[in-house]
């Protein structure tokens, strides 16, 4: 089910709310879309005119009139420009070319090694912008980065994970060599917005749960990202799981969902029990295709698990939608136990109308997410 419609709460939300139902076919005419936004023709007026100015909407023709004049239809001027995006992941980037409407145009995978530093990644993350740009004039562009990220000063802020690229100001770095608004994220915001967006679009909640190899989770409130106080907000894998076994996890706590429902999880119980020859999910995970019985198994459990963590958070968060994606999505089992738990640990005020679905974005929900965070962003000329 579509969410309710809510009135836009400034003007980057009501720009961002046309583009979107524009791009979405939902709203076609400027009284269209004064009547999908419940507000004055003349302030949808106003916006509208301010987004053709700005070369992101164009009017591209009459409209069937129902007496009077004929509507004036609106469309994405894609031939403006294009929205150019990356997701760094620890041994390659994915790149993408979007049009204005956040449509995924072309991609290219590159090998990247973080390790190297940020210069050396971006400068080659920057030919393929150029190469997929092909001269056509660049808006914005959207940056996933893997792990914490503090996205006003466009920095990665946890060392760990990447030597040498915290205090990196990767935002200012790209703006400099492009000129355009840049924006980043870190990969579970993203995918879960990019996931949002197609399904929701700028309204509702929901929750995105990345189950790889490792877990993670972004949460979508009102149609953006909920970050919380400290940028920590959706962390689930270290939710505690009762039963769990206790095993040591990365956090120093014992028992974390990350433990028992990870792909790397899969991969050691597997190896416990004599699959010597099992090293990655996605062995785990073609065992379980073949309907081995204990990878299917293991695999339904690390559904029933993730739905444990999950089954407190939508009680309490109330969400319209869970979508899973990364590797483990793929399997039918593991959405099922997933399902079947969440159902029968809830409130069924609380599920009354949820989905639990795989993403439909699926692999590229990290470059959707970023493409449609740098369209949010991008500098519109403020209301006349
Ligand atoms: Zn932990």
């Amino acid at each position: 089910m579509t969410p309710e419609t809510e009135r836009p709460s400034s003007d980057e939300d009501l720009s961002r709310r046309i583009v979107h139902l524009v791009a979405a076919g939902e709203a076609r005419s400027r009284s269209e879309l004064a009547a999908a936004l419940g507000l004055a023709p003349s302030t949808v007026g106003l916006r509208v005119q301010a987004l053709i100015d700005a070369g992101v909407l164009h009017e591209r023709g009459d409209g069937t009139s129902r007496g009077g004049r004929r509507p004036r239809l609106l469309g994405i001027d894609e031939a403006a420009g294009v929205v150019l995006t990356a997701d760094l992941g620890g041994g390659h980037a994915r790149v993408g070319v979007h049009s204005l409407s956040g449509a995924l145009l072309d991609t290219r995978s590159i090998p990247v090694v973080l390790a190297d530093g940020p210069e050396p990644t971006l400068a080659a993350i920057g030919d393929v912008f150029d190469e997929l740009a092909r001269g056509t004039r660049i808006r914005a562009i959207g940056v996933s980065l893997p792990g914490p990220v503090d996205i006003d000063a466009g920095t990665v802020t946890q060392p760990s994970r990447m030597p040498g690229w915290p205090g990196f100001r990767v935002t200012d770095h790209l703006r400099e060599r492009y000129g355009v608004t840049v924006a980043v994220d870190n990969d579970a915001n993203l995918a879960a917005l990019g996931e949002h967006r197609a399904q929701l679009g700028t309204t509702g909640h929901s929750i995105t749960v990345k189950a790889g190899t490792a877990i993670g989770s972004g949460i979508i409130v009102d149609g953006a990202v909920h970050r919380g106080a400290t940028a920590a907000a959706g962390d689930i894998t270290h939710t505690r799981i009762d039963g769990s076994g206790d095993i040591p996890c990365s956090c120093g706590n014992t028992g974390c969902l990350e433990t028992v429902a990870s792909g790397a999880s899969l991969v050691r119980q597997m190896r416990e029990r004599g699959w010597t020859e099992v090293s990655t999910t996605a062995d785990v995970l073609a065992l379980a295709r073949d309907a081995e019985p204990e990878a299917t198994s293991l695999v339904r459990t690390a559904g029933t698990h993730l739905g444990q963590a999950l089954s407190g958070v939508v009680n309490f968060f109330n969400p319209h939608a869970v979508f899973l994606t990364g590797s483990m999505s793929a399997s039918e089992p593991f959405i099922a136990a997933v399902r079947s738990r969440v159902y029968e640990a809830c409130h069924p005020l609380a599920t009354q109308r949820l989905r639990i679905e795989a993403a439909r974005t699926r692999a590229d929900a990290i470059l959707f997410g970023a493409a449609r965070w740098a369209l949010d962003n991008l500098e519109l000329p403020t209301a006349p």
